[in-house]
């Protein structure tokens, strides 16, 4: 990196410490900030780990659910257990690996087209993302804008996002409920063969926009390479594939047919209960409220997504294309499939102390994140816990040469912890496995992968925003020095 950087002379602003002065930057030319190039060997290893592993990992938590009543350690004792074990294992495979379902296949694909569908024609006008690694400030599909329909969406600045889960969600209730067209235990009915359908997606993707990066880009000064095969088909190469100028891949995908699904789930897995043991216990509802809070902030808050590492720095390859298409939807609502098989009564103290830890962690969680987007959206001039917000003022260069500037909160929630949110979103993450008691350790899966998730991110955070920022970025770690937890990491 340092061949890449030269020292420069720019003006700059810092209102932490209420002064202008003129400041040395170091600068980088060419070779920006963003996702990693030049990857070791043993990133590869690993990359190719998660490339094998997580579509068996789906599977196995599949079989667990589907004959084991969700226990982790069912198959894995079946096979333990049998004088020959790759025996037992062919024998269980055979039995078990769902098959393709022409039905759930066409009920898949038929679902990305109406949301491909719903995503393009519903109204919406435009949102922008932040400025990429080349200097890009693209343009996406988000806020309403037009008064009018604003006022015919329920009163206040939605998404395209969050009228495309309303009417998603409208059109599964009647069709289940009052016109019979499918029963609502539809996706519980078909979970094998949608798994199927959902790979050949997530797969097909993969392929698609590893040529694509090749071959007809839509950004190509925002393509990485980093040499090795398997790393750029995990990570991407393309930052914004896009079909057309608003077509967004990544905004699409990570968005759209996996999140919207994500509540159709567990209400389908509810209905599954009912028809199992006659009536919905406190827990799925729960675990349906939970969820439904966090997926409707997330439509709601649409446009704040374009500002998060997913959108402002991921890279679309197999760990967006098929981790949105199989492992968001099989993984995230492994709760509600753990409480068809073992439904949970929770006491009231039990409902009340998990809802406590939801509810908190959802207020921390839009509270943190809401912060920074005033923040941004305001260019500092606000209010933060009733004090005017510290900023750093910031600039940074793309490799297009060009200056911009930006700013970093170092009060409120930013000025306690660097990644506060992600305090939030643990503790929702917590409530939601809760519901399902403690009998299994399956359904805490979610928790799990979550805390190495953003542990890992505060970690690719880090190296992004000192590329990015440089001696900003450790003025802020100055000011700020903990991690997640003040005083504590
Ligand atoms: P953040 O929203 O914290 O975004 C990090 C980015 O914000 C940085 O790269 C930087 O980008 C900017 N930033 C960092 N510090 C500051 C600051 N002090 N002031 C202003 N801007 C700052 O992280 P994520 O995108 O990871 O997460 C967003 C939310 O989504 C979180 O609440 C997280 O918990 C949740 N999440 C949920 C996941 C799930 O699967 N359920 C997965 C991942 C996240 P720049 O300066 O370039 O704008």
């Amino acid at each position: 990196m340092a061949a890449n950087q030269r020292k420069t002379t720019v003006v700059s602003q810092t209102t932490v410490t209420k002064t202008t002065s003129t400041k040395t930057v170091d600068r980088q030319v060419g070779k920006t900030w963003g996702r990693d190039r030049d990857v070791s060997f043993g990133t590869i290893l690993i990359s190719l780990g998660i490339l094998v592993l997580s579509p068996v990992w789906v599977l196995y938590t599949f079989i667990s659910c589907n004959s084991y009543q969700c226990a982790i350690s069912g198959p894995a004792l079946e096979i333990y257990g049998a004088s020959d074990s790759f025996a037992a294992l062919q024998t269980l495979l055979i039995r078990e690996v769902p098959r393709f379902s022409p039905y759930a296949a066409r009920l898949f694909f038929s679902w990305v087209a109406f949301q491909a569908f719903l995503y393009t024609f519903l109204p919406s006008p435009i949102g922008y993302g932040q400025r990429t690694p080349a200097g890009h400030l693209l343009p996406y599909k988000v806020s309403y804008r037009v008064p009018e329909i604003r006022s015919l969406a329920i009163g206040c600045s939605h998404v395209n996002g969050l009228f495309a889960w309303i009417v998603s969600h409208a059109i599964y209730g009647a069709g289940g409920y009052y016109f019979g067209w499918w029963k609502l235990s539809i996706l519980h009915d078909n979970w094998g063969g949608l798994l199927v359908a959902a790979n050949i997606y997530g797969y097909f993707l993969t392929f698609f926009v590893y040529i694509k990066a090749h071959t007809f880009p839509s950004h190509a000064a925002d393509r990485k390479f980093s040499g090795s095969f398997i790393y750029d088909l995990l990570m991407g190469i393309e930052f914004n594939p896009r079909f057309g100028k608003l077509f967004d891949f990544k905004l699409f995908h990570n968005g759209r047919p996996g999140i919207v699904a994500w509540t159709m789930i567990n209400l389908s897995f509810a209905a599954a209960q009912y028809q199992k043991i006659g009536y919905v216990t406190n827990s799925m509802i729960l675990l349906n409220v939970l969820h439904a809070t966090y997926v409707l902030d997330f439509f709601y808050n649409e446009d704040w997504y374009l500002r998060t590492i997913d959108i402002a720095h991921d890279h679309f390859g197999f760990y967006l294309a098929w981790g949105d298409s199989v492992w968001l939807p099989w993984l995230y609502t492994l709760q509600s499939h753990y409480l068809v098989r073992n439904p949970v009564d929770l006491t009231p103290l039990q409902f009340t102390l998990i809802s406590a830890v939801g509810f908190t962690g959802y207020f921390i969680f839009r509270s943190v994140n809401h912060q920074k987007d005033i923040v941004r959206t305001s260019n500092g001039e606000c209010l933060i816990w009733g004090k005017p917000a510290k900023v750093i003022r910031t600039e940074f260069v793309t490799s297009d040469g060009k200056t911009h500037k930006s700013l970093l909160l170092c009060s409120g929630y930013w000025g306690l912890s660097r990644h506060f949110n992600y305090v939030g979103d643990l503790l929702i993450s917590l409530a939601m496995c809760m519901t399902c008691g403690t009998k299994h350790l399956l359904p805490y899966f979610y928790i799990i992968y979550m805390t190495i998730l953003l542990l890992h991110r505060i970690q690719r955070d880090h190296t992004r925003c000192k590329g990015k920022y440089g001696k900003y970025w450790e003025e802020y770690m100055r000011i700020v020095p903990y991690k997640l937890i003040p005083y504590v990491y």
